[in-house]
């Protein structure tokens, strides 16, 4: 067992991965180092993380809500950095093992993007980096012998569901999606769908962003987008399978018929703790199953017809190249849109589709590309709109 102590950076930290990381660190006794931590409105949150963890770095990445905030209580051993140019630049520096990337959203693509190029550990929440940029992330990744784990439970739970067996051995994953709010709703239903209903996840406590994605199940479109580029799959290799309890967190079937999958109670304090610890397992703080209760777990197909967001997923990992970013950033916007009430619910997915379809489709674009039509993408949702 390793026992040096790993430099974190936590960005995002306010957030509800970042604040769960923290959890984690601090049940660990010393193992890891909170160097730096990021936050961008919450800032209130990020002075009491920094008075408890004490990092050398403090990036209040919206410069202008720093500026106006009162720091005069940060500890003399924090340096405050305003503006987002210090996430990359910290990023590289030599005094960080592992960056925790927690920002949510194309937010957190470049600096996530440095990470790798440094050749750092990275344990990626920030699934839309890969959604956005995969193949140029993972060819970095291989160049600069970077090493990315996943945080997002689904990967977390293949990654090491795929440790049973060989990758040419793999015939396909399934990725396991609780069905959110909506799971039983009817198109008309869906149709007046609004913001609460729609914020009321029945499993899981996350960001608004990713929330709304369970909702529309754009997150498993995303997620089939991630797991083609992170683990080197075909988008056909992809399936996705409704699983109500989010227990069984995805399963690998291999070419024999076996299918190994892997659970655990829904707690993202367990593939963060992994994404930090692997190849090693240590007692974790996340919930643990008490056996003397019966436990249930349902399968069923998903309903592509009330959620469209899925075949679409499918289309753009098929596509590669540009249609990951524009798809990503189409969404951040129309969630965006839905969540201050200019956007339907049930417009948010044919929204997407529609700026995915209008755009000029490039095979391998720079990450330069990548950004500006994530620029353009956002534009055209509000011409959409
Ligand atoms: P959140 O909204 O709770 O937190 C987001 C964090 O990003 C905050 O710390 C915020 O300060 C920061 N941020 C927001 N906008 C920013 C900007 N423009 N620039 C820099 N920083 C910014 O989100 P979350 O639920 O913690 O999700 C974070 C990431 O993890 C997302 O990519 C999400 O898809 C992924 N993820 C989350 C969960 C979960 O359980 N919450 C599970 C799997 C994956
Ligand atoms: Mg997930």
């Amino acid at each position: 067992m390793a026992s040096s102590v790993t430099n974190l950076a936590v960005f995002g930290s306010t957030g509800s991965i970042g604040r769960s990381t923290l959890d984690v660190v601090q049940a660990a006794d010393g193992q890891f180092e909170v160097v730096a931590i990021s936050a961008h409105n919450n800032l209130e949150l990020a002075l009491e993380q920094a008075r408890q963890f004490r990092p050398r770095w403090l990036i209040a990445t919206n410069e202008e809500a720093s500026n106006a905030f009162d720091w005069s209580n940060l500890p003399s051993e924090t340096e405050l950095l305003a503006g987002e140019t210090h996430l990359s630049r910290i990023a590289q520096s030599p005094g960080i093992d592992t960056i925790v990337a927690a920002i949510v959203g194309s937010a957190g693509l470049r600096s996530t993007y440095t990470a790798v190029e440094a050749g750092k550990r990275v344990a990626l929440a920030n699934k839309e980096t890969l959604v956005a940029a995969g193949p140029l992330v993972m060819q970095t990744a291989r160049e600069r012998s970077a090493k990315i784990l996943p945080i997002d439970s689904e990967h977390s739970a293949l990654f090491q569901s795929l440790q049973a067996g060989k990758h040419d051995q793999v015939s396909r994953v399934l990725l396991t999606a609780s069905g959110g709010p909506f799971l039983r709703h009817s198109t008309e239903d869906l149709e007046k769908a609004t913001v609460d209903e729609a914020l009321n996840h029945p499993t899981w406590s996350m960001g608004r962003k990713i929330t709304i994605d369970s909702a529309t199940m754009m997150n498993k479109a995303l997620e089939v987008v991630e797991a083609r580029w992170l683990f080197g799959l075909s988008a056909e290799q992809i399936a996705v399978v409704v699983h109500p309890q989010s227990i069984v967190h995805s399963m690998v079937e291999y070419v024999d018929g076996s299918v190994v999958a892997q659970m655990s109670p829904p707690d993202m304090k367990l593939p963060i703790q992994y994404a930090l610890t692997y190849p090693d397992r240590r007692p974790s703080p996340a919930a643990k199953f008490n056996w003397r209760e019966s436990l249930h777990l349902d399968f069923e197909p998903p309903d592509h017809e009330r959620f469209p967001s899925l075949q679409l997923g499918q289309e753009v990992a098929r596509a590669g190249g540009t249609a990951g970013a524009v798809l990503n950033a189409a969404n951040e916007a129309a969630v965006a849109a839905f969540l201050c009430e200019e956007l339907k619910f049930t417009q948010i997915v044919p929204a997407c589709r529609a700026v995915v379809e209008n755009h000029h489709f490039e095979p391998s674009p720079s990450l330069d590309r990548l950004f500006e039509l994530d620029a353009w993408a956002r534009k055209e949702i509000h011409r959409w709109i």
